[in-house]
C-alpha cells in the first residue's frame, strides 16, 4: 500500500470536512498509517509532528498505551447501550468525577456525541428552562463577535466567524452580537485587563436593554480558538457572571476547545474563578479518541425540567450514541493520566518552554503580534509590523506555511494568517524547538515577496 494508491482511493469517493475539494489536485491528503504520541507516520514512512493535537483533540499522545487498554477492557465487558432506561458503569463513574473536578454548582451531566451537539444542547435547555419557569419571551442568545461554537444550524447561528457562517445566514436564528474583547486590538500600551474591562461596556449595556428577551449569553472562556486564537483577560468573565446574575440570563461556557488543561488550568473558567450555568465539554475529553461530548448544569436548572410526564416539561433530547461507554471509557483514563501524573503543574515547564521558542517570532517584520495562553500559542502574520495590516486572504499565505511544515516533517495547520501551536501534552521541548524552526522557516517563507 501505498499514499500514491490511497489517495487515488480517496479522491474517487471521500469529500473531506471543512475543505475546498479542488486545492487536492495539486495539494495531496495525507493517508496516515499509524500513530504513536506526537508522531503521525504516512504510509511510506514520513513522520508528522501533530502541532495542532489532531483539531485540538488529543491529549496525551495517539495511541496512548494506558487509554488504549482501557478501551480494550471495556471493549470486552459493554461496547454501547442506550442510555434513556438503562445505564452503565463508565457513564456514571464518568459523570461523578466530572461534578467533582469541574467549577462548583455543576451538578448534572448531559451527554451528546461531538462539541455541536453539546453546544445545541445547552441553547435548547436554556431556552426550555426559562419557558417551564414561565418565561416565554425569553429566546434570544447573546454572543461575541468572531466566536465559534460549531457547525449545525443553531451553534452555527450563536458563532460569529463569517467564512463559516455567511453562507448559511438565511437558514439561521437571529442572535445579538457583541464586540469581543478580542486583545489583539487594544490600543498600544493597553493592557489585557484594561482593554477587556472597556470592551465588556458593550456587554453590560446589551444585557441591560434586552434581559427580559435573553435566554443566555455564549462564550468562549480565555480563547476565541477557531477566530484566530484571539485572547483576552478573565476579567472578562468575573464581569459577565456578575452581569448575568444581575440581569437574569444564563451563562453558558464553551469550554469544548480551551477545557482540559489547554489554559494552564483544567478548565478556562477557573482562571476567573466563576461557575457557569452550563458548560460543554468535548474534544480533549477522551484525549482525543472518540467522539463524546457532555453539558454540565446546575441542579437548579434540572429542577425546571422535573415533574410528572404529562405536564410536558422533560428535556426530551437525544442522540444515538448518548453516553457511549467506550468514550466514557477513554474518558475515564484520560482523567486518570491528569490525576496521576500532575499534568496542569507539569504543562507549566512546556507552556514556558512555548513561550522560550517563541521570543524568534516578536521581532519579525510580518508578525503582528505573538501570543500565549497557557499551552495554546500563536503567531500573527501581517503585511506590516507596525501598522498590522493584515495580508489580503484570497492570498493564502498560511496555506504556505502549512505546505513548508509537512515538507519539514511538522503539521500546523494555520487559520488564516495565523500560526499556532496546540500540541499534546506529551511533546517534549527539543520537540517544540523543532516545531518554533519549521514555524519560523515556513513564516519566512510564506512572506518572503
Ligand atoms: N465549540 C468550540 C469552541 C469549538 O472549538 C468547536 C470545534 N472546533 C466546537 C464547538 C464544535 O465541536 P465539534 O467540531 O466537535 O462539533
Amino acid at each position: 500500500m501505498s499514499n500514491a494508491d490511497l489517495v487515488k482511493r480517496d479522491l474517487s469517493v471521500l469529500w473531506h470536512p471543512c475543505t475546498q475539494m479542488k486545492d487536492h489536485e495539486w495539494l495531496p491528503v495525507i493517508p496516515v498509517r499509524r500513530a504513536r504520541g506526537v508522531w503521525l507516520e504516512d504510509f511510506e514512512g514520513k513522520r508528522y509532528l501533530d502541532a495542532i493535537s489532531s483539531w485540538w483533540v488529543n491529549l496525551f499522545g495517539h495511541s496512548n498505551p494506558r487509554i488504549n487498554l482501557a478501551l480494550a477492557e471495556q471493549a470486552d465487558t459493554l461496547e454501547h447501550v442506550l442510555l434513556a432506561g438503562f445505564t452503565h458503569e463508565a457513564v456514571i463513574e464518568l459523570s461523578e468525577r466530572l461534578v467533582e473536578i469541574t467549577p462548583p454548582g455543576l451538578e448534572r451531566c448531559f451527554y451528546a456525541d461531538n462539541g455541536s451537539s453539546a453546544v445545541e444542547v445547552a441553547l435548547k435547555m436554556s431556552f426550555h428552562a426559562w419557558l417551564n419557569q414561565g418565561r416565554p419571551g425569553k429566546t434570544r442568545f447573546v454572543t461575541l463577535e468572531n466566536s465559534y461554537h460549531g457547525e449545525t444550524l443553531g451553534a452555527l447561528a450563536v458563532g460569529n466567524v463569517e467564512l463559516y457562517k455567511q453562507t448559511y445566514s438565511p437558514l439561521l436564528m437571529e442572535t445579538i452580537s457583541v464586540p469581543s474583547p478580542d486583545c489583539y486590538r487594544r490600543e498600544p500600551g493597553e493592557s489585557w485587563h484594561d482593554y477587556s474591562v472597556r470592551r465588556f461596556e458593550d456587554m453590560e449595556s446589551t444585557l441591560a436593554r434586552h434581559a427580559d428577551e435573553i435566554c443566555a449569553v455564549i462564550i468562549e472562556p480565555l480563547v476565541q480558538c477557531a477566530g484566530s486564537m484571539r485572547m483576552y483577560d478573565p476579567v472578562y468573565l468575573k464581569l459577565l457572571r456578575e452581569a448575568c446574575d444581575r440581569h437574569g440570563v444564563h451563562l453558558i461556557a464553551d469550554e469544548i476547545a480551551v477545557g482540559f488543561g489547554r489554559t494552564g488550568t483544567l478548565f478556562a473558567c477557573e482562571q476567573a474563578g466563576i461557575s457557569p450555568d452550563f458548560m460543554c465539554l468535548s474534544k480533549g475529553l477522551t484525549g482525543g479518541y472518540l467522539p463524546l461530548s457532555v453539558v454540565l448544569t446546575r441542579n437548579s436548572i434540572y429542577d425546571c425540567f422535573y415533574d410528572d410526564y404529562r405536564k410536558l416539561t422533560a428535556f426530551l433530547h437525544s442522540h444515538s450514541y448518548t453516553g457511549n461507554a467506550l468514550g466514557c471509557r477513554a474518558a475515564l483514563a484520560t482523567l486518570d493520566i491528569f490525576r496521576d501524573d500532575n499534568v496542569i503543574e507539569a504543562n507549566k515547564q512546556l507552556a514556558a518552554a512555548m513561550h522560550e521558542t517563541s521570543e524568534c517570532f516578536r521581532e519579525h517584520p510580518h508578525v503582528g503580534e505573538v501570543r500565549q495562553t497557557g499551552m495554546i500559542l500563536a503567531i500573527e502574520m501581517v503585511q506590516d509590523r507596525r501598522s498590522r495590516k493584515p495580508y489580503p486572504w484570497e492570498e493564502r499565505r498560511g496555506l504556505k506555511v502549512y505546505q513548508h511544515g509537512l515538507e519539514n516533517g511538522v503539521l500546523l495547520r494555520p487559520l488564516g494568517n495565523v500560526i499556532y501551536f496546540m500540541p499534546p501534552y506529551v511533546i517534549t521541548p527539543d520537540e517544540i524547538r523543532l516545531l518554533a524552526d519549521v514555524a519560523h522557516q515556513g513564516i519566512q517563507v510564506a512572506t518572503a515577496g
